[in-house]
């Protein structure tokens, strides 16, 4: 499904958002879903012309977003980033603490063999990378032109409302308020979270972004 001038999600990943970027020759794949899906995401990139892709990035380590970096990174031949703090463990180096650990240790996708750590923040095809640690320590944001991919700082509703994921899903819950404040600057007009439907960059975003911070405020004074 198109969302907007060379922005796709991806129909064949279901509960956790594959996006590409097709800029000319830049294909860039965002996230890559849960262990399994690697056939049927490769299968609607070479239906989009994007069987070649130049950059895999990955907002987080949680396996929902890393579960085909493996198969993808193999079959398509770019190299996969990831924020440096989040490396460890998609290395499995450093267990995931909180509510997803049960699940990672059973499924333990395999990292891909040409995995880097995000170094620079201007990317191929003009996307910017923006770190946003809260949800994972080394949890990143990207924007392209006026599309920011924010992956789990926020999900929402499949009428597009925005909604907050439960605190025990998060390793760094105070840090996560800071960096969703920080979102509010960039010249976005849709916001695609990683789980649910594009979000306008409307007040009840800004109202609801602002509310989840003043809370932090609040919780931090007392
Ligand atoms: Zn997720």
């Amino acid at each position: 499904m198109q969302l907007a001038p060379n922005v796709y999600l991806l129909d064949a990943a279901t509960n956790a958002n594959v996006f590409l970027i097709k800029d000319g020759d830049c294909k860039i794949l965002i996230d890559t879903g849960l262990p399994g899906m690697a056939g049927a995401i490769l299968r609607e990139l070479d239906t989009l012309g994007a069987g070649r892709l130049t950059a895999i990035l990955l907002t987080h380590h949680d396996m929902d977003h890393t579960g085909n970096a493996y198969e993808i990174q193999r079959a398509s031949g770019a190299a996969a980033y990831i924020g440096a703090d989040d490396l460890p463990y998609v290395l499995h180096d450093k267990e995931r603490p909180g509510s997803q650990w049960a699940y990672h240790h059973m499924l333990r996708p395999r990292p891909p063999a040409r995995l880097r750590r995000l170094e620079k923040y201007d990317l191929p095809g003009g996307v910017q990378a923006i770190p946003t640690p809260g949800h994972t320590p080394g949890h990143h944001a990207f924007l392209y032109r006026r599309v920011l991919f924010c992956g789990d700082m926020l999900k929402s509703s499949p009428a597009a409302k925005p909604l907050r994921m439960p605190e025990s899903a998060h390793q760094w819950p105070q840090r996560l308020k800071g960096s969703l404040l920080a979102l509010l600057p960039y010249p976005f007009r849709l916001l695609c979270p990683s789980h649910g439907a594009p979000l306008p960059n409307d007040e009840e975003l800004r109202r609801f972004i602002r509310r989840e911070a003043g809370e932090s405020v609040t919780m931090s004074a007392g």
